[in-house]
């Protein structure tokens, strides 16, 4: 197994803490809505002492009367910060961040990439607060994502971060190796208990698993399976390459004995895993070995009533990440229809590199250029995974199931901020009502969150952070209400929303 470079974990961040503000403020006669609990409080008022909420009650004039500072709030909703539970950020969201899938090297090499990416972490932090989201999970990267939840939680304009690190993965992709790999190939179950043990190291919130099942070959015409040419493992797999005509359950087999000792072994120093599982039975598998959570929807066939007991009786959380499905495809097929937000409040050069035509003919990659060619087959596609993946979360909703609100964002035109509000539309698609989508961005989310952080965050309740985002309409009447925002508070220190971004 491949060392990693030691020496960039002492290159410790030198962000300074940010001042707790002293007083008290008073966010007088707004409603407030807590979607944890459902409860709807209107005129009311939400003290705040330093970094914490210390009541909410029903207004009244002496009370706002006692506050340092005064919010006036007529008119306006106030919720909990919103919380995106699958992030990257050492991916950018731009068209070249993802190599592996894109290889636009001879334009801009992907080593320039990542230096851009870190040079830009405190502009990436301050979108997501200017969309109103407070926490996000980073759910995987380089081993370099601790140092930059150190450094995101020491700096006040941005959300707070919960990280994991590499991600333990059954296929390698090098094209994304220079170093410090966010995705390392295990081929044995001993080798995943030894990177758990490494990662425990860096107090990761989770161990994330990537589990991607060999696509099925046809009974008829085998074609070899790639091979795994650039693993970073030297030692051989201990399981037969995929052959012609297994089943979902014996493909998602092969992997499944790591993914047992992962769990085991993380469970054992009490770390939660998280999964990237899209295939049921791989997912199924996963909930059986007691993953957490598992980080996208099922998109290959409907959930059936086993899978869904399956998840209530182990609790365990799903992140349906419904905004990124389309995302790669319809970047790719020209066909990119970013958001009134996306635009307002992405980076301007990430967005301004997803258009496609910019890229020369002759430097097109073949997948590139076929989706060109093609936009409709690549749109048609993209409806297929919706017609599984939104009946699959309105059947997991309606079955109670805790679900987290994710985006993805980092990957090829996956908005880092803004794509929260594509993925909300998406939820409303399925058939979520905007109460349902709220509790899944807070309450829920906070779960996903986990620690002491996740435990005082995600509601309105006295004792938990002052990380509110303030609406200038109701999201309870139409979910896209939910990006009119006027103000944003994050541990108490209040920013209008049209101030945090750089103009
Ligand atoms: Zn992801």
């Amino acid at each position: 197994m491949k060392r990693f470079p030691l020496l960039a974990l002492t290159a410790l961040c030198t962000a300074t803490a940010f001042a707790t503000p002293s007083g008290t403020t008073v966010i007088a006669n707004g409603t407030a809505i807590d979607p944890g609990t459902g409860k709807i409080i209107p005129n009311a008022a939400i003290i705040v002492q330093g970094d914490r909420i210390t009541s909410i009650v029903q207004n009244s004039t002496e009370i706002s009367k006692k506050g340092d500072t005064v919010i006036d709030a007529k008119g306006k909703f106030i919720l909990p910060g919103y919380i995106d539970t699958h992030v990257h950020f050492f991916q950018s969201g731009d068209i070249f961040t993802r190599p592996d899938g894109l290889d636009l090297n001879s334009i801009r090499p992907y080593k320039q990439e990542t230096e851009w990416i870190r040079s830009h972490l405190d502009d990436a932090f301050a979108r997501y607060l200017r969309c109103g989201i407070t926490s996000v999970v980073d759910i995987g990267g380089p081993l370099w994502n601790f140092e930059m939840r150190k450094r995101a939680n020491a700096t006040a304009k941005a959300p707070r971060v919960a990280a994991a690190g590499p991600l333990i993965s059954s296929v390698s992709r090098p094209q994304l190796d220079l170093g410090d790999p966010p995705i390392v190939k295990i081929d044995t179950p001993e080798q995943g208990r030894e990177m758990v043990r490494k990662l425990a190291a860096q107090n990761p919130d989770y161990i994330k698993i990537w589990y991607i099942v060999p696509p099925a070959q046809p009974a008829a015409s085998p074609t070899p399976q790639s091979s795994a040419s650039g693993s970073v493992s030297s030692e051989p797999s201990p399981a037969a390459p995929p052959s012609p005509g297994q089943s979902d359950v014996e493909r998602a087999a092969i992997f499944r004995p790591v993914v047992h000792a992962v769990v085991e072994e993380s469970h054992r120093l009490k770390l939660r895993v998280a999964v990237h599982a899209t295939e049921l039975e791989a997912a199924r598998a996963s909930a059986e070995e007691g993953a957490d959570l598992l980080v996208h929807s099922v998109t290959d066939k409907p959930v059936d009533d086993a899978f869904v007991k399956l998840l209530k009786e182990k609790g365990t959380i799903l992140t349906p990440t419904l905004v990124v499905f389309e995302r790669y495809g319809r970047t790719f097929a020209n066909k990119l229809e970013l958001t009134p937000e996306e635009k307002a409040w992405g980076n301007p050069e990430v967005i301004a590199s997803l258009d496609v035509t910019k890229i020369p003919e002759d430097k097109r990659p073949e997948r590139l250029k076929k989706a060109m060619a093609n936009p409709q087959q690549v749109l048609d596609g993209i409806q297929k995974t919706y017609d599984v993946a939104l009946k699959n979360l309105k059947t997991l909703e309606d079955a109670g199931i805790t679900i987290a609100t994710g985006t993805d964002a980092g990957n090829i035109g996956t908005i880092h901020g803004p794509a929260i509000f594509r993925e909300f539309q998406l939820m409303k698609q399925a058939g979520l009502t905007p109460m349902q989508i709220l509790q899944c961005t807070t309450a829920n989310a906070a779960k996903t969150f986990g620690g002491d952080t996740g435990a005082k965050i995600g509601s309105l309740k006295p004792g938990n952070f002052a990380d509110l985002v303030i609406l200038k309409s109701n999201p309870l009447d139409d979910i896209k209400n939910a990006s009119d925002i006027d103000s944003v508070m994050k541990s108490g220190v209040v920013y209008k929303a049209g101030a945090i971004l750089p103009k």
